[in-house]
């Protein structure tokens, strides 16, 4: 006997076959029957129409420490994430000491984008190594399926103390990253994941810890999952992090490498497609290169009380450390803004923000005249260099004018080509994290809505295989991610002619009442996780522990 009937839906499958009417039971947790299904049922649903599609699996999210205190994950599974992958960049809580409690909220606040009140009131220490982690988020239970990656930085930290982001490891310290690496393996760790981006860095401009690793260490712990015979590299790269390294590691391993952040830089605008080609030919050569691109324009709100876009360029690090009177200070010095110039004037291969002065607008000022516009306009008005512009009107409102900032992402002809490539991997939603500046949590509702329906940049059934069955393939998750009986029930039933993520909005629901932006779904009608119709409360994901060799 079937629990649930949908009858009447366009089933979009995940593997690529063409979309076809019929209809789809639910027995448990479990796919039981599709096409024409008989046979009694308990209740049953007329789709009349919409489709109905596997759960999309976001592969890229920081929910680490948010999952403690919101087993909900707000807000993914409401925009139609059924499974989410945890601890991407290296970014993680677990392991973690408690006398280092304070260290690794420290190193997470900015990268995170929430404040270290937020996460001193909000996590949850209710374990100390990744095992604990992993049997409490287990027993707390989540809205959505939960894969965990152990992540560099915590796991550094966890060996290494403060030195984690002073120095190179010693032979002994690596060999103790990697005994971490390989129990993590053994309890249910998908694999892990690291971060060589200059962009990373914890409060006060002290670099995330990864990035003190040598390339000895990397090839050690990429060999540590070669042994586990299991598990993903996960790794997001800075300019200076060569491909053939990644070759190397790919083969050091020999597991999927997933490589990030492959975003579009209209300032170099052939550098991505030098990385997708060097992918594939990798692969070519045996390896499982993937790279992780964006569906999403990536744009940033932010102030210059904490300007994660600028963060990333050698010529600001002196402002790091700064707070109040001595930033001010140095933003006005004319040495200081000289330096971030020269650096701008010069070509990168990776770097956030490009000295596109016309994708950067003013949205919350004093001077009302200023919203709304460029910061090129805004320059060319008052006959003023643009950088000089900006800091200028930041520091006439003591740094409370809010901007808004079109990084990367935003020529959508090569975003296309991106999306269409064979060696990239739809990613990079950062769920979770970055909560004041930006959230892509709905990325996989714009795909389906502005790159198949609106732009017919993909083909629907292409689409959904970029969201479901190819996430679960790299990541070696089990029974989910398509539409075959005897598959988990973790569903997405939509509107095609609707479908979108809404407007962004700022909703102030984060711990000690902090603000974070989100975005709502339009035109979902359903999400189901594990058999169960999302509601409410409901916490049917499971911690997900089991993954293909
Ligand atoms: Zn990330």
């Amino acid at each position: 006997m079937h629990d649930l009937v949908i009858r009447n839906a366009l089933l979009v499958d995940g593997l690529g076959s063409p979309p076809r009417k019929g209809d789809l039971a639910i027995a448990g947790d479990r796919i039981s029957a599709l096409g024409v299904v008989e046979g009694p049922s308990k209740a049953s649903l007329d789709a009349d129409g919409l489709a109905l599609m596997p759960g999309i699996i976001d592969n890229h999210t920081h929910y680490d420490a948010q999952i403690t205190w919101d087993p909900g994950v707000s807000p993914s599974p409401q925009l139609g994430v059924t499974t989410a992958v945890i601890g991407n960049c290296g970014f993680t809580i677990a392991p973690c000491r408690a006398a280092d409690r304070g260290l690794v909220m420290r190193n997470l606040t900015q990268v995170e984008g929430m404040s270290l009140e937020v996460l001193e009131r909000g996590i949850r220490w209710g374990f100390e190594t990744l095992p604990q982690y992993l049997d409490m988020l287990e027993r707390q239970g989540a809205a959505a399926n939960i894969a965990v990656f152990a992540g560099h930085s915590a796991i550094r930290t966890y060996v290494m103390g403060e030195a984690a982001t002073q120095r190179v490891a010693t032979d002994g310290e690596i060999a103790a990253m990697k005994h971490i690496v390989l129990e993590a393996m053994r309890a249910g760790a998908v694999g892990f994941s690291t971060s060589t981006s200059p962009a990373h860095n914890g409060e006060g401009g002290v670099p995330m810890p990864s990035r003190l690793a040598d390339e000895k260490e990397l090839r050690v712990l990429a060999g540590s999952l070669r042994e586990a015979g299991r598990g993903v590299f996960m790794l997001t790269k800075g300019g200076h992090t060569r491909m053939e390294f990644l070759d190397e590691l790919g083969a050091d391993s020999t597991r999927p490498v997933v490589i990030a952040a492959l975003l579009h830089n209209s300032t170099n605008p052939e550098s991505v497609f030098k990385d997708l080609e060097a992918i594939r030919e990798s692969n070519a050569r045996g390896r499982r290169l993937v790279g992780a691109v964006s569906c999403c324009p990536l744009a940033m709100d932010f102030t210059l009380h904490s300007p994660y876009t600028f963060e990333g360029l050698e010529s600001w690090q002196p402002a790091l450390p700064l707070k109040g009177a001595a930033f001010k200070d140095l933003l006005k010095t004319q040495a200081f803004r000289e330096a971030v110039r020269n650096e701008l004037a010069r070509p990168a291969h990776f770097r956030l923000f490009n000295g596109e002065w016309d994708k950067v607008h003013v949205v919350e000022a004093r001077r009302k005249d200023a919203e709304q516009r460029s910061i090129a306009e805004l320059a060319g008005a008052a006959g003023k260099d643009p950088l000089d512009a900006m800091l200028d009107l930041a520091l006439e409102e003591d740094l409370d004018t809010v901007f808004s900032a079109l990084l990367l992402n935003s020529d959508e002809e090569a975003v296309g080509r991106m999306l269409r490539h064979p060696a990239s991997l739809v990613s990079l939603s950062d769920a979770g994290a970055h909560l004041t500046f930006f959230n892509d949590a709905g990325f996989g509702l714009h795909l389906l809505g502005h790159w198949v329906r609106e732009r017919a940049g993909l083909r629907l059934e292409e689409a959904v295989r970029r969201l479901t069955s190819h996430p679960a393939s790299v990541f070696g998750i089990r029974d989910r991610g398509a539409l075959k009986a005897g598959y988990h029930a973790d569903l997405l039933l939509f509107d095609p002619a609707r479908v979108d993520r809404g407007p962004k909005q700022r909703v102030f629901d984060l711990p000690g009442g902090h603000p974070r932006l989100t975005t709502p779904a339009i035109g979902v009608e359903g999400v189901w996780v594990n058999g169960v119709r999302l509601s409410g409360d409901a916490l049917p994901g499971r911690l997900l522990r089991e993954f293909s060799p």
